[in-house]
């Protein structure tokens, strides 16, 4: 008798989105060791004699199921959770008026509860791998999300040059040693990964620039900042060094493929140039980015930078990529493509590979962000038995045009069931809603 192949699930008589973006009825999943294993059509390969060579833990039913790529939120921010509903319709800088002073009252507590609701967002909403842009406190976050089983990088908030609350001032030392013992106590332990960061050019010294960017490739990881994201900060660039933001960056050797410009709103031809020579990646966050700009994404796109996106946190219209993707369509659509009479100016396949394909490159690096043999099992499942998503003529629009995070019934990350039927498996939801009320209730 043959040897048994033993694997962890089996997704039964259900549909996949493949790598080419067609949709695959009448298919079996076989996830094993966190990898996808075999993908078998049930009408040629799966019959009793095949099925019978695996021994599966867990079996779930995919019937009415479409499974997709986990969403990638390539830039968010834990430290700001619970500021949510804070900053929507403020004028100018929010950052520096409500965010900062925020964060600089941060304590153990309210990161892990923070980090809690974010998972909980975060899992809910189909989203199976996120960028912390970096806060403080942040052994608590990891903690939380080592618990949840999400993929992730994290980072640590890095300035030096400013006007801040004591609690968060560092000096350039504190700040390197700080980005090092994140990097040493947690970097690849579960499916997180430490990251170094630069938050934001006129808040970090040369010295921390370029200190930041020798540690990160010692390591072999990587560096994300806030890039071009506001007028006065290419004004800044300009000003203090006659270069505009990327352009600085590149005088100091930071740009590589391990540099992530988080937002990339303000880049010019040549700083967009610049960009896709060094194989530096960009994340647009559409929410936010509305109020600042709209990107050249189309052109970043053709010149071959690896773009995604990202939420920029709660604060900026929760946790969910899927409003991104619509918001960033319309926006697209009606900045870049109204004037060329295009339609197709960012079609709904190049917007959802961005969210997981490019989203899960930016992240990992490794064979992930499609649902294909070989790959990690980093994917969710759309329950398509609603009567918003019936019925269609085009599954793909369909899930650009009309999905939402509630929609998304199983999660599964690297090879682990995360929710299934929207019950989330590794964290107490009940218990952290109980603390997050009572935390709404005291009015902190
Ligand atoms: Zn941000």
């Amino acid at each position: 008798m043959r040897k048994k192949v033993l694997c962890d699930i089996l997704i039964k008589n259900t549909s996949y989105l493949d790598e080419n973006m067609e949709v695959q009825d009448h298919v079996s999943i076989i996830v094993a060791q966190g990898k996808i294993l075999k993908i078998f059509s049930d009408k040629a390969d799966m019959d009793e004699e095949t099925q019978d060579r695996y021994e599966t833990k867990q079996i779930i039913d995919g019937e009415n199921l479409l499974w997709i790529p986990g969403l990638v939120d390539g830039h968010m921010h834990t430290g700001q959770q619970l500021l949510k509903g804070a900053v929507l319709d403020e004028l100018p800088m929010i950052w520096t008026r409500i965010m900062l002073p925020f964060e600089s009252t941060l304590t153990p507590e309210k990161m892990q509860l923070s980090a809690q609701l974010a998972a909980l967002e975060m899992i809910k909403n189909g989203t199976t791998g996120f960028i912390d842009a970096g806060s403080y406190y942040m052994e608590e976050a990891v903690k939380v999300y080592l618990e949840s089983g999400l993929r992730g990088a994290i980072s640590h908030s890095s300035m030096d040059q400013g006007n801040f609350p004591d609690s968060i001032r560092q000096t350039t030392d504190e700040v390197l040693a700080s980005q090092d013992r994140l990097y040493e106590e947690f970097h690849g332990q579960g499916n997180l990964q430490v990251f170094y960061s630069l938050r934001a050019l006129m808040n970090c010294s040369q010295e921390l620039i370029v200190k930041t960017a020798e540690r990160a490739r010692e390591k072999n990881t990587k560096v994300q900042a806030h890039m071009n994201e506001y007028a006065g900060e290419v004004n800044y660039t300009l000003q203090n060094y006659q270069q505009r933001p990327v352009e600085y960056l590149d005088s100091l050797n930071v740009l590589n493929d391990h540099f992530l410009a988080a937002h990339g709103i303000m880049l010019s031809p040549s700083e967009r140039a610049l960009l896709a020579q060094k194989g530096a990646k960009v994340v647009h966050c559409p929410f936010s980015n509305c109020g600042k700009g709209v990107p050249e994404t189309p052109d970043l796109l053709e010149r071959g930078v690896c773009v995604g996106l990202g939420t920029d946190g709660a604060a900026h219209g929760g946790l969910s990529l899927w409003n991104e993707m619509k918001i960033f369509r319309s926006v697209m659509n009606a900045f870049h493509g109204v004037k060329n009479a295009n339609p197709a100016v960012m079609p709904a396949k190049t917007i959802l590979k961005m969210a997981f394909t490019n989203g899960a490159h930016i992240l990992n690096e490794e064979q992930s962000g499609m649902i294909r043999e070989g790959y990690q099992a980093d994917l969710i499942a759309i329950n398509w038995d609603q009567p918003q998503l019936y019925a269609t003529a085009n599954r793909v629009n369909t899930l650009l045009e009309c999905v939402c995070g509630n929609d998304v019934s199983d999660s599964i990350v690297a090879g682990k069931i995360l929710m299934h039927n929207r019950q989330v498996l590794t964290l107490d939801e009940e218990k952290i809603m109980w603390q997050a009320k009572e935390y709404y209730k005291a009015g902190r």
